[in-house]
């Protein structure tokens, strides 16, 4: 260092390093493990999501334009549910689990104890900013853990809200949020956590497994990729569009569940295509535009990456747009070919492509040879049809008859598979995630039947054990 000039003290790896000592300092006094503390801290959590609805919900319309119905449901409601959830079965969650001892080390008790991993960092991404910070953020507290959460910088607003309020009602030496893009990240992921726990795309996640293998840390990584829908003759092609629209265009198409393209069976592409396109007006009339329920594009790098992949494919309805208000109506593309743009990519946006195939061993065989989706979706009223795809497909979730909704099961386990992702929260999912099981054998030491055990040993004594 130069003389006269002094380290700076505002640098993101100044800022990170003093961050986290003083989460891991805090975790070390013990005092986020007692139940009291985690549920004070889920109850405080609560308050401030019903008490400051509407400045979240004004913080999600800045960032995507979403509705205030569709935040509550999405986000904040979301996250609501989660921390009922969490708070009504915690208890029972928590209870040690008694394991049964084998005659050869009898007399003794064993039993598995949860107990929690320390400081984890919760990286979110910018579609549902809240609910991917809290619902994570909620799990790892429940486990008794200290939680840094660094919030996209691509929803300035959500992010701002989250670090201005979370400090302000939790135990603010063991919670901390830390806002910034790619150099505030890099910074923390150079420290040594517990747990990392990212939510966003592959590119990235390859960044966040590298730099947590330094510590080696473990990872939850929840991912994208494209979700199919097969649809197949024979079933309610108007119900269908309806509930395959309905997830598509929520956040204007930019939600890791939605159905990313229809895997149409036979004749049920060109018959579903009328019925998407009513389902459209029927939920966003004939002007999206004006339209209070949807969305708008995060900003103009996606809205010029999805424009482009408006040529794949024959227009159904949709394809207008307007780069200043990052508007792109629900679009509908039918005749495209699985090599064009639209279907080598996730799309992440309103447009969703109509792929054809002649019968479910070519739907099967499409999917089979594509990265392991996050979510997959069937329309069919053939319980054959549901027990081969169950049987022959692997995906992080599989749903039949409706999409995206799997999430709002607290029970169900919600996570990725190969490319799609590694691990799963939600519920006691969540605890598992940020929490070890630990073994616990404890053998009184006075009534001595080891003794079978030690050397010298005999054949007839190995026996014995
Ligand atoms: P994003 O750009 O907001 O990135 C996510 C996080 O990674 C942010 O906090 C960002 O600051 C951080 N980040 C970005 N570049 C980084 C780098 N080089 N080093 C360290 N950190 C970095 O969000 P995104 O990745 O565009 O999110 C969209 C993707 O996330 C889609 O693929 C989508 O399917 C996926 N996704 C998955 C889920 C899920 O639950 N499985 C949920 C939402 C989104």
């Amino acid at each position: 260092m130069l003389h006269g000039m002094s380290a700076p003290t505002d640098t993101p790896q100044v800022h990170a390093a003093a961050t986290v000592a003083r989460l891991h300092g805090t975790f070390a006094t013990g005092r986020t493990k007692p139940l009291a503390w985690r549920k004070a801290q889920l109850r405080a959590l609560r308050r401030l999501l019903v008490d400051q609805e509407a400045a979240f919900a004004a913080a999600l319309h800045a960032d995507l334009g979403k509705s205030a119905t569709e935040a509550y449901t999405t986000e904040i409601g979301f996250t609501v549910n989660e921390i009922d959830y969490t708070l009504r079965h915690l208890d029972r969650w928590l209870r040690p689990r008694r394991v049964r001892v084998p005659l050869s080390l009898r007399p003794a008790r064993a039993r598995a104890v949860r107990e929690p991993l320390g400081t984890v960092l919760i990286v979110s991404p910018w579609n549902y900013p809240l609910q991917l910070a809290l619902a994570p953020f909620v799990g790892a507290i429940a486990a008794g853990n200290c939680a840094l959460v660094k919030p996209s910088e691509l929803a300035p607003a959500t992010s701002a809200a989250l670090a201005h309020w979370l400090p302000r009602v939790l135990d603010r030496d063991a919670v901390a949020v830390v806002e910034g893009g790619v150099p505030e990240t890099t910074a923390l992921l150079e420290q040594r956590f517990d747990h990392v726990f990212y939510t966003g795309n592959g590119t990235v996640a390859r960044v966040v497994m590298a730099a947590a293998a330094r510590h080696l840390t473990p990872v939850t990584l929840e991912l994208g990729g494209k979700s199919p829908a097969v649809v197949e003759p024979g079933t309610d092609l108007a119900a269908a569009a309806r509930r395959i629209a309905w997830g598509k265009f929520m956040n204007a198409g930019q939600t890791c569940v939605a159905p990313d393209y229809v895997l149409a069976i036979g004749d049920a592409g060109p018959a579903i295509e009328p019925h998407l396109a009513a389902a459209v007006r029927e939920m966003y009339g004939d002007d999206p535009a004006a339209a209070g329920d949807y969305g708008r594009i995060v900003n103009e790098r996606h809205f010029d990456r999805l424009t482009a992949l408006l040529p794949s494919g024959r227009t159904v309805t949709g394809g207008s747009h307007d780069r200043a208000d990052r508007y792109l109506a629900p679009t509908v593309l039918a005749d495209v070919d699985p090599d064009s743009p639209v279907m080598c990519e996730e799309i992440f946006g309103p447009i969703l492509p109509i792929v054809r195939v002649p019968d479910l061993d070519a739907a099967i065989a499409f999917i089979t040879a594509r990265d392991k989706p996050l979510a997959l979706y069937a329309f069919t009223a053939s319980a054959r049809t549901k027990r081969r795809l169950a049987a022959e497909t692997s995906s992080g979730a599989l749903a039949f008859g409706v999409p995206n909704a799997h999430l709002a099961v607290p029970g169900l386990p919600f996570g990725g598979v190969g490319e799609s992702g590694q691990g799963r929260y939600h519920g006691h999912h969540s605890l598992e995630t940020f929490s070890h099981l630990k073994a616990v054998l404890d053998k009184p030491l006075p009534l001595d039947t080891l003794r079978l055990a030690y050397p010298p040993l005999t054949p007839g004594k190995s026996r014995l054990l």
